[in-house]
């Protein structure tokens, strides 16, 4: 899908783009990129925005060198740093009457179902108000064993939490190339990846991995990601001024294309899942309607089988104890058997609080 078509965009920023080597920060090129944002938003796209930048900032405010920080250290100067790079970009995105939020996500927030999921319901309650979720790794708290320590790959989870339908990485390179480019002068700059694995094997990586900050490792690591989640992925340089507006008027940055729908790789990974934790028995009135792709409803649940926590996998089966579906849930067990029966319009009066008015959407179920 190209970036034109796509409805919810990831664009990840490094932080060679926001500050230059002479540690100066490049607000010309900020405001430039949230006029790019501007257009993207007038044009009903989601945009979510995954921003380094906390260590080099605090490294300025606190006038220390990245390079002699250990690890304790840099975990204080991230703390230190974000508040200074959400500042900058409140006041920037203010300029063009953009509204942003900050996530602040651990590996384990984007690789456990049940926080990812939670993740999912936040980014989407954001996008109903229309604000912009910047998000960052929780630097502050992740130690090395549990980091992702590049944006790179924590953008890829990012659009497959979201269900993107692309990820830009904005980075300091062009995008993939055949070979070393400042070596080899017949580099070619590869434009289209569709298959990953083939398209590697006749790579000359040598020196290649240096480039970018995050070097080209991780971006690869990301577009495997985003192969699997049915989300293109493209790397373009973002030294350039509106550079969104470059990669839409120009053809010179790097996609990897995914083959799978979006769709299909959800369901993939819902009915590979490990095993379910409960049951939902359900009328025949709802089955119809899980026939014809409609999500499942408190009204149609007759009984709740199992002790299972909001986010579970589970497995729908009919009055005759037939499976006819799996999917996760978006109440717990306990919750269910006070609203199985009940109109959607009552579960808020019955639980005493505001929830999802489907018990499994249809997004996150898979028929059998
Ligand atoms: N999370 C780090 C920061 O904000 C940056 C990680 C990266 O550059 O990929 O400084």
């Amino acid at each position: 899908m190209s970036l034109k078509n796509s409805k919810i965009i990831i664009v990840k920023i490094g932080s060679s783009l926001l500050v230059d080597e002479n540690k100066k920060i490049r607000k010309k090129w900020l405001y430039s990129f949230a006029k790019d944002i501007k257009h993207l938003k007038k044009k009903n796209k989601k945009v979510v925005i995954v921003s380094s930048g906390a260590i080099a900032l605090g490294c300025i405010k606190m006038k220390f060198n990245k390079k002699n920080l250990k690890l304790d250290q840099s975990q204080a100067i991230a703390s230190i740093g974000q508040i200074e790079l959400m500042n900058l970009f409140s006041k920037i995105f203010s300029k063009h009457k953009l509204n942003i939020s900050q996530i602040l996500l651990t590996l384990e927030d984007t690789e456990e179902r049940r926080r990812s999921l939670n993740a999912k319901r936040t980014f989407d309650n954001l996008f109903n108000l229309d604000f912009i979720p910047i998000v960052n790794e929780n630097d502050t708290i992740a130690t090395s064993e549990i980091k992702y320590g590049d944006n790179d790959r924590l953008a890829s989870r990012v659009a497959q939490i979201t269900n993107a339908d692309t990820l830009v990485l904005l980075s300091d390179v062009n995008g993939l190339y055949s070979k070393n480019p400042k070596i080899f002068s017949d580099a070619k700059l590869i434009k289209k990846v569709e298959n990953l694995n083939k398209e590697l094997k006749d790579i000359n990586f040598k020196g290649i991995n240096e480039f970018g900050s995050g070097g080209m490792n991780t971006k690869i690591e990301a577009a495997k990601i985003c192969q699997l989640s049915g989300c293109d992925m493209i790397i373009s340089n973002g030294l350039y001024l509106n550079p969104i507006d470059r990669i839409l008027k120009r053809d010179e940055y790097t996609i990897f294309l995914s083959k799978v729908s979006k769709l299909h790789a959800r369901k993939k990974w819902i009915i590979s899942s490990v095993s379910p934790k409960g049951e939902l028995i359900i009328d025949d009135g709802a089955k119809k309607a899980l026939r014809n792709s409609k999500s499942l409803l408190a009204a149609g649940i007759k009984k709740v089988n199992g002790n299972f926590k909001k986010g579970d996998h589970i497995r729908i089966l009919d009055k005759s104890n037939k499976e006819c579906a799996r999917g996760l849930c978006s109440f717990s067990s306990d919750e269910i058997k006070k609203i199985l029966g009940h109109h959607s319009n009552e579960i808020e009066k019955i639980l005493g609080y505001i929830t999802k008015s489907e018990v499994v959407h249809k997004d996150d179920m898979v028929e059998i």
